[in-house]
């Protein structure tokens, strides 16, 4: 099979979430084309759906996992 023929493809594009509607949106610095909202500003589905729960939690295992790593750090300098 020839590849050389076939299409190459683009990197994917991250579209940030709105915090309103939770519907990916090109710009949060505009008003989300979705619900017309400010898409920085959470509220609304977004807060309902969990998604503000997640972001908390996906922050403190971030938090949580440099805390451990900067432990192991610290703990390998001492031996
Ligand atoms: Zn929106």
């Amino acid at each position: 099979m020839d590849l050389s023929t076939m299409p190459k493809g683009k990197p994917s594009v991250s579209l940030p979430l709105c915090l309103n509607c939770a519907e990916y949106v090109l710009d949060q610095a505009v008003p989300c084309p979705h619900c017309n909202h400010d898409p920085m500003k959470p509220g609304g589905r977004y807060k309902d759906d969990g998604f503000y729960a997640r972001d908390a939690l996906e922050r403190l295992l971030d938090v949580m996992e440099r805390a451990a790593k900067l432990q192991e750090n610290v703990e390998n300098k001492q031996e």
